[in-house]
């Protein structure tokens, strides 16, 4: 193998050529304690950046083995391992010429510990990165000098501060590991329990803000406790047992005033279903992995849906057993992805009414009485919960604070005041006895689960002009796929730009199943799934890229959903 000295010299000899010179630096190169990969060159100093790989052997990394001795433990300590570089390369980014030179592009992950391409650690303690590096130009001529610095000393540095252990604090390396194997554990402890999510006593849960997912600080957190009738205590296997609060199968309200705590608790189990990073103040909050938040879109494209369970008899005699609509209203939205979350597997659905349409959710006794039920297509949801629970053995938790009619419908209420929740479960029945709604219920036909639908070969086509896969992520709402334009701004258990990525690659894969003939959603999403776990992230995108990051599969289902192109035979 060429050694980095060759490459240093090969990159001097360029300097003052047409920036496609470059291309000569293409391929492995030993830098002795690590070895580093030159994938891809881009083509001009204003494209994407030059994707490289360092591979570092495990006797370099020198990571102790608790940190990879089984693939969660690994994920955690990757995951730190890329948050490290993601520093380490931003201090060290800068402008070396025009357009992207000297830039260096980490896909540094946030809070969540997802898998991710950025950086793996693998069973041997091995480490692998991947990120992008602008290659140095004047105008589009090559410079050499600033090219041998970028790549025999600035890209040893990054691995010296970032990919071996010595220069982390030791018990903070083994702390990345024990966390999510942790939360892992407590995850798969729910079921046994009866529980759909569990809140760990001393959780903090609030956010710095609207746009700032790490935790809020200071002395103004109310650190979450448990009420003594929900706390229950789960094993982890290492930090040993862990009291908090188990949130019981069935339907869950959870009351309380405005400003008091209530979106916030909802949020940290949405985000429950992915581990987080120590320190984070979630790290033991977790639910159900096929926990979906629902909420009112209006706007979004519905393809034949069967909402008929919530939705029937609209205006003009449309059908909804297979609703189809480029322009759903607050409630049609708010039904289809409710069904669409139930055929793509969802166990648990969270609904806040700060995010859900008023008349999806409830009808009461005067609204009964002024418009009979004939002129009514919607069968509000507080008629259909327990039915999701009983016959579908879906749960819910509901986040509300202005209608009282829900009380009737609950197995457990929670009350938040002053970011402390207590059970008032009994007196909600109390209540609900006192001052009874004199409502009507409205169910109509038993729920039954979604029939599957069958999607046509030309529902989906990654291309776009010469490109045979185009997968772009402008930003956290926003899939370009071929040439649709996907809003994914109201799914909000995406986490991250990787996932929507990642997801975007796994469409193009979508459309390839799809050319041997019709599948059904859940085909798809189960042959994606399968792909995944056979072969990681990899099997998605073949050019080894680092910005990709792991999804379930009811956001590729929630993606896959908005595409208005999608026909179903
Ligand atoms: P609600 O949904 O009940 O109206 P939110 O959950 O939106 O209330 O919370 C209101 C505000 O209180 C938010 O700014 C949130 O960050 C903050 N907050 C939530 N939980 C806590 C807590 N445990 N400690 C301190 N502040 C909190
Ligand atoms: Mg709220």
């Amino acid at each position: 193998m060429k050694t980095a000295t060759d490459l240093a010299e090969r990159a001097r000899a360029l300097d003052g050529r047409g920036y496609n010179a470059y291309k000569a630096l293409r391929g492995a190169w030993d830098f002795e304690t690590f070895v580093l990969h030159v994938d891809h060159v881009q083509g001009d100093p204003f494209a994407a950046p030059t994707r490289v790989r360092v591979v570092v052997p495990s006797d370099t990394a020198g990571l102790p083995e608790a940190s990879f001795r089984s693939p969660i433990r690994a994920l955690g300590t990757a995951a730190f391992l890329a948050r490290a570089l993601g520093r380490s390369a931003r201090e060290r980014s800068g402008t070396a010429g025009s357009g992207r030179s000297g830039q260096i592009e980490v896909e540094t992950p946030g809070q969540e510990v997802l898998a991710q391409t950025a950086v793996q650690v693998d069973e041997a303690g091995g480490v692998e990165a991947r990120f992008g590096i602008g290659l140095p130009a004047r105008g589009r001529r090559v410079l050499g000098a600033e090219a041998v610095k970028l790549l025999t000393t600035t890209v040893p540095a990054l691995v010296r501060t970032a990919l071996v252990a010595s220069t982390h604090d030791p018990d903070d390396i083994e702390r990345q590991a024990e966390v999510n194997e942790d939360a892992e554990h407590l995850r798969a402890a729910l079921g046994d329990h009866g529980l759909v999510a569990f809140i760990a006593d001393g959780a903090s849960l609030p956010r710095k803000s609207g746009v700032d997912d790490r935790p809020l600080e200071g002395e103004a957190v109310v650190a979450f406790r448990a009420p003594p009738s929900l706390r229950v205590t789960l094993e982890a296997p290492n930090a040993g047992p862990i009291t908090g609060m188990g949130v019981p199968e069935g339907v869950t309200l959870v009351v309380g005033g405005g400003f008091h705590g209530k979106s916030t608790l909802l949020r940290a189990i949405e985000t429950g279903v992915y581990n987080h990073r120590p320190g984070d103040g979630r790290e033991y909050v977790v639910a159900n992995l096929d926990t979906v938040k629902v909420r009112a879109e209006d706007g979004r494209a519905v393809t034949r849906v069967d909402i008929s369970g919530f939705i029937d008899g609209l205006p003009l005699g449309r059908d909804t057993h297979a609703f189809s609509t480029p322009n759903a209203s607050g409630s049609t939205s708010q039904a289809a992805t409710i069904v669409e979350a139930l055929e793509a597997g969802a166990r648990v659905l969270l609904v806040d009414e700060d995010t859900s349409a008023t008349n999806f959710m409830i009808r009461d006794r005067r609204m009964q009485a002024l418009v009979p039920k004939e002129a009514e297509p919607i069968t509000p949801f507080v008629d259909r919960v327990r039915d999701l629970h009983r016959a579908l053995e879906v749960s819910t938790v509901l986040v509300l604070g202005g209608s009282g009619d829900y009380l009737d419908v609950a197995d457990t209420v929670v009350a938040m005041r002053g970011y402390e929740p207590s059970d008032v479960t009994t007196a909600a029945v109390d209540v609900a006895a006192a001052h009874p709604t004199s409502r009507t219920p409205e169910s109509g036909a038993p729920l039954r689960p979604p029939e599957p639908r069958v999607l046509d070969r030309a529902s989906l086509d990654p291309r776009r002009r010469r490109r045979d896969v185009h997968v772009k992520v402008p930003d956290l709402r926003t899939l370009l796929f071929g040439r649709e334009t996907v809003d994914l701004g109201a799914v909000e258990q995406i986490v991250s730009r990787a996932q929507i990525r990642a997801i975007g690659q796994a469409l193009a894969m979508s459309a390839h199943f799809l050319e041997s003939g019709p599948r059904t959603v859940t085909e798809i999403l189960d042959a994606v799934d399968a792909m995944v776990a056979a072969d990681g992230l990899d099997a998605l995108d073949g050019r080894l890229p680092g910005d990709l990051a792991a999804f379930r599969r009811h956001e590729l289902a929630a993606a896959l959903n908005r595409i208005r192109s999608l026909r179903v035979v």
